[in-house]
């Protein structure tokens, strides 16, 4: 085999640029996001040390459960979808006074807004991602430039077993036969297992997602998780998140412009139809609409 060497330092007569040439554009842009990396790399390094170095006491259930209860008294207002309620940014605000670093953003990489408004809060956020092993390439992608663009700490939360392992011992293609089984074991189980190490989570769950969302509160105890649940975005309509993206050049996964307004794992994902439920791709065919996390 041949090796081909590619450079792109080449001088503005096609030769190899000398040491005191000026770089191109090109290598200049590439030097700095390079340099971009490496100083969020450093700033994730310093963050983990700092945390190393304390001893965190988790606070008991019920005393997590009081703060659910205050929070949501002080950020509810008259109820889910009231006007009194409090605004994304606020619940942040209450979120990262209570928590610190005690708080967590799942993330199923569809798009980056709840991680980017928490990390402006909280730089190096933990942002949980759950690597079931069966996510689109769009979405891996989406959660590397993630990892490079936002002032994140992306957590890879992955299950016991791999595909293959789950293949070997459950049988090839579980999603197919029994999906409630494959999404404990894939995305459940080692989320709860990760959420145990936290006093709360931040979720982008929306209440125009599905009928099963529409009385979201913006904070809650899951019982499920034994932490506090915070959706700063539930009252967020598909309209606010893509003009909020938008106008903050977020990263979105690019599925979301391809068919896809809800986005899991590619075996259990299809395409909608203009007019249908945005999580009628879900899952399709089966009498399932959540993967588990969030009932
Ligand atoms: S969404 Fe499908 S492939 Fe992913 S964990 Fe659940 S059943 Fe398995």
């Amino acid at each position: 085999m041949t090796a081909v060497s590619v450079s792109l330092g080449v001088g503005p007569n096609g030769g190899a640029s000398s040491p005191s040439a000026p770089a191109s554009p090109l290598a200049a842009a590439a030097a700095e996001a390079r340099e971009r990396a490496a100083a969020r790399e450093r700033a994730r390094e310093e963050r983990r040390a700092r945390l190393a170095g304390v001893n965190r006491r988790r606070r008991s259930d019920t005393e997590l459960w009081e703060i659910a209860r205050r929070g949501q008294e002080e950020l509810g207002g008259s109820g889910p979808g009231s006007p009194d309620e409090a605004t994304a940014e606020e619940v942040i605000a209450w979120a990262v006074r209570e928590f610190g670093d005690g708080l967590a953003v799942a993330s199923s990489m569809t798009d980056s807004v709840l991680s980017y408004l928490v990390s402006r809060q909280l730089p190096w956020v933990d942002v949980l991602f759950g690597d079931t092993g069966y996510h689109f390439a769009e979405t891996l992608g989406t959660r590397a430039a993630v990892e490079h663009e936002l002032d994140v700490t992306v957590v890879d939360v992955r299950p016991l077993l791999t595909v293959a392992q789950q293949d070997a011992v459950h049988g090839p293609d579980l999603f197919e036969r029994d999906a409630e089984a494959c999404c404990r074991m894939r995305k459940v189980e080692p989320m709860r297992q990760v959420l145990a190490g936290y006093e709360a989570w931040a979720t982008g769950l929306r209440r125009g997602d599905s009928v099963t969302r529409r009385e979201a509160p913006l904070v809650t105890w899951d019982s499920s998780n034994n932490l506090v649940k915070i959706n700063p975005i539930a009252a967020w309509s598909d309209d606010d998140l893509v003009s909020f993206a938008l106008r903050h050049r977020l990263v979105v996964n690019p599925l979301l412009n391809d068919g896809y307004p809800s986005i899991g794992c590619e075996p259990c994902t299809r395409r909608v139809a203009p007019g249908e439920d945005p999580r009628a791709g879900r899952w399709a065919g089966l009498d399932k609409v959540e993967c588990g996390l969030h009932v």
